[in-house]
């Protein structure tokens, strides 16, 4: 099988300013990924490497430029999960460490359970080695001012298409399968500007977040945590696709079905088993880029594909 990968940089009302930040670094998160592909790597390891390039990257929410909660703390999410075995691993409200989604692949690898959060989540990731990094030094300027324009207009609670995209959400997420048919997802947040502290959204929700299943598919989502949590999106398209629904069919339909029964937006990328590719948003924007069979495709609003030839 020919190795693919697909990534996201968030679904959202992306501002002019800051489209160039986010294709880049969304070609550049996929191109992390498929160089551990190309040398015969695990399809878990190419997600975890294409999210851990968008998570330094402040052009995302994730990691370091996470956005900021009511208190102006970064509090992160992120989940991975395996479609050989269902195997999951995921964590939530994570302070201080720049790399969540690597914390939650330990999880998946080390840990009996799948989900650990706050204090558990850090006694775990200091067991297993990882260093955090200076209190504060995960927050960007972009950040501080997403926080700062929520505070003067942000109004939570309001349900109209869009309302709650404002500050800049942007969840970043990779779905891969490796030489092997191998089906692996990775999704990682900071959730949305101006939340409560203690919020945990869709991200690090299996089944809302994230879902792989080697026999159908993987699927990473990002928009409005809250609907797609009530809506388990991911697991929904994979559903879909069980169905008979090719990938970009069902990941159209379950993104619509939210937006039009929520009336908030989201969206998704989806690869099938047969590597078919799926790319829906009902948001103003999604960065989105994958590279399949030599070249690498990649785009962030409504009909827009770009294509370059991609030579490792
Ligand atoms: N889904 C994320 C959350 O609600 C935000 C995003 O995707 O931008 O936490």
């Amino acid at each position: 099988m020919n190795p693919i990968i697909i990534v996201h940089g968030g679904a959202g009302d992306i501002p002019t300013s800051r489209v160039k930040g986010k294709l880049d670094g969304s070609k550049k998160a996929a191109i992390a990924g498929h160089e551990i592909l190309a040398k015969g790597g695990s399809a878990l390891d190419a997600v975890e490497a294409a999210v851990v390039s968008m998570e330094k990257d402040e052009y995302f929410n994730a990691g370091y430029g996470s956005v900021l909660n009511l208190r102006g703390e970064v509090e992160m999410e992120a989940s991975i999960m395996c479609g050989k075995n269902l195997d999951v691993g995921a964590v939530t409200l994570v302070k201080d460490f720049l790399h969540p989604i690597s914390i939650a692949h330990k999880v998946l690898t080390d840990s009996p359970h799948s989900l650990l959060g706050g204090e558990g989540a850090k006694i775990f990731a200091l067991d297993k080695g990882f260093n955090t990094v200076y209190p504060g030094s995960l927050i960007s300027p972009h950040a501080k001012k997403a926080l700062d324009d929520f505070l003067k207009h942000g109004e939570f609670g309001r349900t109209e298409i869009g309302a709650l995209n404002k500050a800049d959400v942007g969840t970043v997420g990779a779905v891969a399968i490796d030489i092997n048919g191998q089906i692996a997802v990775a999704t990682s947040t900071g959730g949305m500007s101006g939340k409560a502290v203690g919020r945990i959204g869709d991200t690090p929700q299996i089944g809302s977040g994230t879902y792989a299943d080697n026999l159908i598919g993987g699927v990473s989502t990002t928009g409005h945590g809250e609907s797609i949590l009530k809506y388990c999106v991911a697991h929904n398209i994979v559903k879909l696709m069980e169905n008979g629904l090719d990938a970009n069919t069902a990941t159209k339909k379950a993104i619509d079905d939210m937006t039009s029964r929520l009336n908030n937006t989201a969206g998704a990328i989806t690869l099938s088993k047969n590597g078919d590719i799926g790319i829906h948003y009902t948001s103003q924007r999604m960065s989105w880029a994958y590279i399949k069979d030599k070249k690498i495709y990649y785009g962030i609003n409504h009909g827009e594909v770009f294509e370059e030839q991609h030579e490792l």
